[in-house]
């Protein structure tokens, strides 16, 4: 293949807008036979997925397409389509010289429609607007192409029609493509350039990274080089992605394709590298910045004695997932644990979720922490657990101040649910709240979009279920990080029986510290199994009480008729006890099962 006839390119969209649809649909040539028939669509492979209708994991494949007497290679760049993926988003469509942007021509523009083109915008990609299911009664396509107008200064004539599920336009998908991307630029005759910009760990052969060779030729057998890491390596196989591997004799430039090289860890696989050959030197091409966490939560085993398997499969899973980040962590109420970083709280669900299907753990998840910065007056710390956070600060104490980090959050909604969009945000410490209007409103009523800043950590425990249900399913959501801002945050603890429990610490807005306490406590009364002695349950801000509840001793004789009964009855109390026993915390001289943790983090 000469790099004339190579179109890469993505396809972008806001979830459920038909990417996977499309993308089936126009490698419906390509699929095997075992998959056709099957409902589940290909590219999207993993159960949290498909249940969840999102594409976690990047996947791409190539496509031959005849057109104007010649076989074109069209390479599809698959892109994940959630708020916290952006960062995968990217580093995709690096390897890209377009992307189609689908828009669901009864939905209309939405808010990943909107941060998704900005990002392929940026990156200088070709855009082709696409709308897709016109096949459906309320199709609207003259109100959307006046959206993408508005929105994005889209010219209407250049808006495909298309349905991806009856495959109406799909042709006219391929030949704007081929028409309208430019094709990658490289050359056979320079030395070797060759993108990294995505890697999976293969149990038998290692890991496997998928390339866009830019410039030369990448060979089996071959000797290459990474920049990044300065380490050598022999190419063990190359191929393509039809979407499975099919190996290949060579990657030309201008290619996508896997190699395998005896890189033996996932961490040898820099995404963002440049491979080369050994001893010749090229200019690195600019990478990316790594993946910032920001969100943070303690994973435990509900079983302490599971602790060394759960680390183990935390740590396979964050092979095939190089944006978490893993610490351990050791708890006194929890045990040992793991503290991980995500990049945002449907990321922390999908890998959770992940980690109990694929490896059936059994878990207790903390509640999520943003990452906050403790200003010294030397120095700054980031502090992602609540029980790093200081005690007190002010300007008379060490700690001078803390920062939290903001976003700016865009929410899109039909006309009449603004009002309970902008309660919901003034509610979350919403600023600088602004609108405008989308369309002025057709079949159904005007969209408007909404734009204010919001404390992250307002956003990551029930803001997307609230926005889900007060606005009838109707209200889309993004944000962006916009920095850190100083903040009258404290932190919360919980006493039992005056014993602080450490895995229970929060950091809350000083102004909402009553009505926080007040229900935590009130949570935990709900599940913490009665004494033999009464217990306060208690909320703290540094020595001041801010929530109490008591839980009333347990009436002795609960356990008294055991004592006279039948042998075995007795035998098979005292085995029960044992197995209890070993689950059992004591936090002071509060005895607290463990599974009353789980319990008390996952409600809502
Ligand atoms: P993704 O989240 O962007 O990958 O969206 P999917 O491809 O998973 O599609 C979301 C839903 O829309 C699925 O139920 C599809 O069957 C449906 N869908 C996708 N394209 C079309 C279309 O052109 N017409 C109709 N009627 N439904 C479609
Ligand atoms: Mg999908």
């Amino acid at each position: 293949f000469s790099c004339d006839v190579i179109r890469n390119f993505s396809i972008i969209a806001h979830i459920d807008h038909g990417k996977s649809t499309l993308a089936d649909r126009s490698l419906t040539g390509t699929i095997p036979r075992k998959h056709i028939g099957t409902n589940q669509q290909v590219l999207d492979k993993l159960k949290v997925e498909r249940e969840r209708g999102i594409t976690v994991k990047a996947q791409t494949a190539s496509m031959i397409h005849d057109a104007n007497g010649n076989k074109y290679l069209l390479n599809l760049i698959d892109t994940p389509g959630h708020v916290d993926f952006s960062w995968e988003v990217s580093r995709s469509l690096a390897a890209c010289q377009g992307a189609l942007l689908l828009v669901d021509a009864t939905q209309g523009v939405q808010a990943q429609s909107i941060s998704v083109f900005h990002i392929a915008k940026e990156r200088g990609l070709m855009i082709i607007p696409v709308l897709n299911k016109i096949d459906m009664p309320a199709a609207d396509p003259l109100r959307i192409i006046a959206q993408l107008q508005s929105t994005f200064g889209i010219d209407a004539d250049d808006v495909l029609q298309i349905s991806a599920k009856t495959g109406f336009g799909a042709e006219k998908v391929l030949q704007s493509i081929i028409e309208r991307i430019p094709p990658p630029s490289g050359s056979v005759h320079e030395p070797l350039k060759a993108f990294l910009f995505d890697s999976h760990y293969d149990q038998y052969r290692g890991v496997i990274s998928l390339v866009n060779v830019r410039h030369g030729v990448i060979r089996k057998g071959d000797k290459i080089a990474s920049c990044h890491t300065r380490k050598k390596y022999e190419v063990t196989e190359v191929g393509v992605l039809h979407p499975e591997e099919v190996p290949t004799t060579c990657l030309q430039p201008g290619q996508v394709g896997y190699i395998a090289c005896n890189m033996k860890e996932s961490s040898e696989a820099h995404i963002g590298d440049t491979l080369h050959q050994p001893n010749v030197h090229v200019d690195p091409m600019p990478g990316f910045q790594p993946a910032k966490a920001m969100v943070y939560a303690g994973i435990f085993p509900v079983d302490t004695n599971d602790f060394i398997k759960l680390e183990e499969s935390i740590r396979r899973l964050t092979l095939t997932d190089r944006s978490v980040t893993m610490q351990r962590e050791s708890s006194t109420a929890l045990g040992q644990g793991c503290r991980l970083g995500f990049l945002g709280t449907l990321h922390m669900d999908v890998f959770r979720q992940r980690l109990e299907d694929e490896y059936d753990a059994n878990i207790i998840v903390t509640a999520p922490t943003v990452p906050y910065r403790v200003i010294y007056k030397d120095k700054t710390v980031v502090v992602s657990n609540p029980t790093d956070f200081p005690d007190e600060w002010g300007p008379a104490s060490r700690v001078r101040a803390v920062e939290e980090p903001i976003v700016n959050a865009s929410i899109i909604v039909p006309e009449e649910y603004l009002g309970n969009m902008m309660d919901l945000c003034f509610s979350r410490r919403a600023q600088d709240v602004d609108h405008r209007y989308l369309d002025s409103g057709g079949s159904t009523s005007a969209r408007v979009m909404l734009t204010c800043t919001l404390p992250l950590s307002e956003i990551v425990t029930d803001f997307f279920d609230q926005l889900k249900s007060r606005s009838s399913g109707y209200a889309s959501f993004d944000y962006e990080d916009a920095g850190y801002k100083a903040s009258n945050l404290v932190k919360m603890t919980f006493l039992l029986n005056g014993k602080a429990v450490d895995a229970l610490a929060l950091i809350v807005h000083r102004s909402v510290e009553q009505e926080v306490g007040r229900m935590w406590v009130k949570k935990l009364h709900k599940v913490i199994p009665r004494q033999l002695f009464e217990v306060p349950i208690q909320a703290a801000v540094g020595k001041r009480i801010v929530a109490r509840e008591t839980l009333s001793a347990m009436r002795a004789d609960v356990t008294a008729g055991l004592y006279g009964g039948h042998y075995e009855r007795k035998l098979k109390h005292l085995e029960n006890q044992k197995e209890s026993k070993r689950r059992m915390k004591r936090i002071g001289n509060v005895d607290l099962p463990q599974d009353a943790f789980f319990d008390i983090l996952s409600t809502k």
